[in-house]
């Protein structure tokens, strides 16, 4: 049982249960409309516009690819975001470990707020992460980053083509990959490569038409959503039309 207690918002987290019961869910939107939370930018460089977030991330992917990353003073670092954080972009990225966003986009801590799950889709809390980082950390970039070789997808083509039948919950990630593989398995070239793009735009398309928040701050062109695909081999991110 987790006992944590956050004494910036006055909530006491008792484990999920526990969290409910105590704060309740009024609490909990009073407390994550506070002010001090929302206000708070301990990273002036991190409040920029959607599109000066994404020249951002593509410039430090190029310092990656090139292998000039930047070296990190981690203790600094953390020193300087214990009250807060206000990353500048949202990644809905794969679990997979060989790709690892913060790396990818040369990033500091403090700088990219990060969603995994293998096969980068949307799920619901998923979601909920996104729409708080947008709505109460500043963040004015989204990106759903996937990737080469990813086994997710590759998996879902198998229990399609060949009704494999996967053990434990791996059947709900396989439904939830499912729809995109249905868009590329006719489609000329190869079927993963092409189930990694249309997954890739299925979810970009499900965050814009997210409503109420996203959907709202894509309209008045407050927020961007836009995908990419990571080269294994390269380490390069190229960004979906
Ligand atoms: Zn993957």
């Amino acid at each position: 049982m987790c006992n944590v207690e956050d004494k910036s918002n006055n909530l006491t987290f008792n484990g999920r249960r526990g969290f409910l019961k105590t704060a309740g869910l009024a609490t909990i939107g009073a407390a994550l409309s506070s002010p001090t939370l929302a206000a708070y930018s301990p990273k002036p460089e991190n409040v920029i516009s959607a599109n000066a977030a994404l020249d951002r991330l593509m410039e430090g992917n190029m310092r990656y690819v090139k292998g000039d990353s930047t070296l990190h003073n981690f203790n600094a670092e953390r020193e300087a975001l214990v009250g807060g954080q206000n990353p500048y972009a949202c990644i809905l990225s794969c679990s997979d470990s060989r790709i690892t966003p913060e790396y990818a986009f040369d990033s500091a801590r403090g700088d990219l707020f990060v969603v995994r799950v293998a096969g980068n889709f949307v799920s619901m809390n998923g979601l909920a992460s996104l729409e708080y980082a947008v709505k109460y950390l500043g963040t004015r970039l989204l990106m759903v980053l996937g990737h080469q070789g990813c086994g997710a997808i590759s998996g879902a083509i198998s229990a399609i083509r060949e009704g494999t039948v996967l053990p434990g919950r791996l059947p709900e990630l396989i439904e939830s990959i499912a729809p995109s593989v249905g868009l590329a398995i006719n489609q000329p070239g190869d079927l993963l490569e092409n189930a990694v793009r249309e997954n890739v735009r299925l979810n970009v398309a499900a965050l814009r038409a997210a409503s109420p928040i996203l959907s709202e701050m894509v309209a008045t062109e407050e927020l961007r959503v836009v995908g990419g695909v990571y080269n294994l081999e390269s380490g390069q991110v190229d960004l979906l039309g």
